[in-house]
């Protein structure tokens, strides 16, 4: 390992350089990142295609988008006056609260002024003689700092699905994901909604209240769980602040930052009585923890998540009331909790309601959009709206889009194709100075848990670099095999790695991404931390350092 200083490349003497770090991403991650890398003194600029902070929340307007985290335990734990004075007011937060709880943020902490919106990064590249990165813009300008550091989401590019004529429609179509910031009047309208994942589940359970028809394209079903949300009135809210300490110590606790997390039981060790009991009470309880507190081996050991699978199906068919309909809506091609479970307020309701029909695309499937509609193998539907709740390119895409090159004239995205492999998922092999804020291999889990960890990592490690006069910093190709080997090993048994899901790379709306990959970190939130603390202490031994 080479840790040496070279003196002619000292980082707070950079005046060929712009800025000492450029970030890009205007979401959780990069305002924070901007927040710790100024308070420490750095020159930094973020840029961010947007033209306003917020990230996923400044993005996705679309009716009914929402948290599945519990607003307390998803917000920043960093500032204790920023837990004192902001008070929310839904367990689960709705998306014009979020976007105005990060407004306030980034206006709290004067971060606007280093930020730079309408600003895609289209290129990034990396210069080994002087170790400093190259931004390109979109529109053509150019920017040079020391560092580069990636806030740029997991899912923040979207993709529509592959549908001939898309473009030919004469009424209003959205992505969810790029809704529009102007009021959009969908009342008594023919609305389709394309798409049942997790955001699918928050329109249709939204807009169903409202249009003329509304007309659900299904491809696959979601095992989705009740939210049970509701309002937080000023005492409650003065409990939650009074309980920020142990909320927060919670969720460093918990296998993935939420409040939730397994229970020590095996589904079987209990009795069948005890084990629907428990069941109940977690299917009339708040949030995730379903999915995160369930029995410790419900995503391990098949038979019991077909336990589980059952005892959902059923409630399932308890509360849709056209059998037919029911038995469509309950998934037979994964287990319960296999690939990220959607949570609802009425869901399942919604389809008991005369105005929302339920298309199954596997047997009828859709063969083209026209100016009127949707035409479907056995009929042609009329639409004044169309909404395409059709996700994101998970992970990579964000990155893909960008024209990343590291040294030797390495391009990131060939080298992920080869193969995906990251150190820690914060540092590439072959490229310098590039920090990942929750890149492929990292833990997602309660996003912002993970995010926070991320940050103060990175900024530990620059800090670490300003005091030695270090300008380079690698991660060795023996460091990203070691992590790769371990992320191997967390996944292993895993019923969640062995289904198609974003978690696992697949996206049949993309080329290349029909092969199962190993996209997220999916061992506990304790393991990642103390690996990467270990790094930390022991100096950062596995990353090249000059
Ligand atoms: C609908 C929805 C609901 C969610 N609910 C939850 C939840 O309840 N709990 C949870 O933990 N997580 C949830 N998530 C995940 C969510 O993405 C994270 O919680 C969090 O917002 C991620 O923050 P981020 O800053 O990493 O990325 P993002 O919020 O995605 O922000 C990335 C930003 O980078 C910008 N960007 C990307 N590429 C470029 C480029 N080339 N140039 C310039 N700018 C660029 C984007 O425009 C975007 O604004 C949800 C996601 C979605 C889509």
């Amino acid at each position: 390992m080479t840790q040496t200083a070279t003196n002619s490349n000292v980082l707070t003497a950079d005046e060929h350089l712009d800025y000492d770090v450029i970030v890009i991403g205007a979401g959780i991650a990069g305002i924070y990142q901007l927040y710790k890398l100024r308070n420490i003194g750095m020159r930094v600029r973020l840029f961010e295609a947007g033209t306003g902070v917020g990230g996923t929340w400044y993005w996705n307007r679309y009716p009914g988008a929402r948290f599945d985290s519990e607003s307390y335990s998803y917000g920043y734990s960093f500032s204790q006056e920023l837990l004192d004075e902001w008070d929310w007011s839904e367990h689960f937060a709705s998306q014009p609260e979020i976007l105005r709880y990060l407004q306030h943020v980034a206006n709290k902490f004067d971060l606007i002024k280093d930020m730079q919106f309408s600003s895609d990064v289209q290129s990034a590249i990396y210069r080994d003689d002087t170790r400093c990165w190259e931004i390109e813009l979109q529109g053509g300008s150019r920017f040079r700092s020391r560092f580069l550091i990636t806030g740029i989401g997991t899912l923040s590019q979207p993709t529509l699905p592959r549908i001939q004529g898309i473009d030919s429609f004469s009424g209003q179509s959205f992505h969810t994901s790029r809704w529009p910031h102007e009021p959009v009047s969908y009342k008594g309208k023919r609305v389709a909604v394309v798409g049942t994942g997790a955001t699918g589940v928050q329109t249709i359970q939204e807009v169903c209240k409202d249009v003329g028809h509304l007309t659900v394209f299904q491809r696959r079903p979601n095992w989705c769980a009740p939210l049970h949300n509701s309002k937080i009135d000023p005492d409650e809210m003065k409990e939650i602040r009074a309980g920020y300490n142990e909320i927060f110590e919670t969720c460093n606790q918990t296998n993935a930052g939420f409040l939730h997390t397994a229970d020590s039981r095996s589904t079987f060790e209990v009795s069948e009585e005890q084990r629907h009991e428990f069941w109940e009470h977690l299917y009339a309880s708040k949030g995730f923890g379903i999915w995160q507190g369930n029995f410790k081996d419900v995503l391990t050991d098949p038979k019991a998540n077909e336990a589980m699978s059952n005892f959902v199906a059923d409630k399932i068919r308890q509360r849709v009331n056209d059998p037919e309909i029911a038995e469509k809506l309950i998934p037979t091609d994964h287990g319960f909790g296999t690939r990220r479970v959607p949570l609802e307020t009425n869901y399942y309701e919604s389809y008991n309601r005369d105005n929302v029909e339920l298309i199954d695309i596997n047997k009828t499937p859709i063969k083209k959009v026209t100016s009127k509609g949707i035409v479907t193998s056995d009929r042609e539907f009329e639409f004044d709206l169309i909404i395409y709740a059709t996700g994101f390119d998970a992970v990579l895409g964000s990155y893909d889009r960008i024209n990343i090159v590291g040294i030797n004239e390495c391009k990131l995205v060939d080298q992920w194709r080869k193969e995906l492999s990251t150190f820690l998922g914060i540092q590439i092999n072959n490229f310098p100075n590039l920090f990942m804020i929750m890149g492929p291999h990292a833990l997602l889990g309660n996003n912002p848990r993970s995010i926070e960890f991320n940050v103060e990592w990175i900024t530990d490690l620059i800090q670490h670099m300003r005091a030695r006069n270090f300008t380079r910093a690698e991660a060795t190709a023996e460091a990203v095999a070691s992590w790769y080997k371990h992320v191997v090993e967390q996944g292993e048994g895993l019923l969640t790695n062995q289904v198609d899901s974003w978690m696992t790379g697949i996206n049949s709306n993309l080329d290349g991404r029909q092969k199962r990959i190993l996209i997220r970190y999916s061992g506990t939130q304790t393991t990642y931390r103390k690996r990467c603390n270990e790094v930390a202490e022991s100096g950062y031994a596995a990353l090249n350092l000059m």
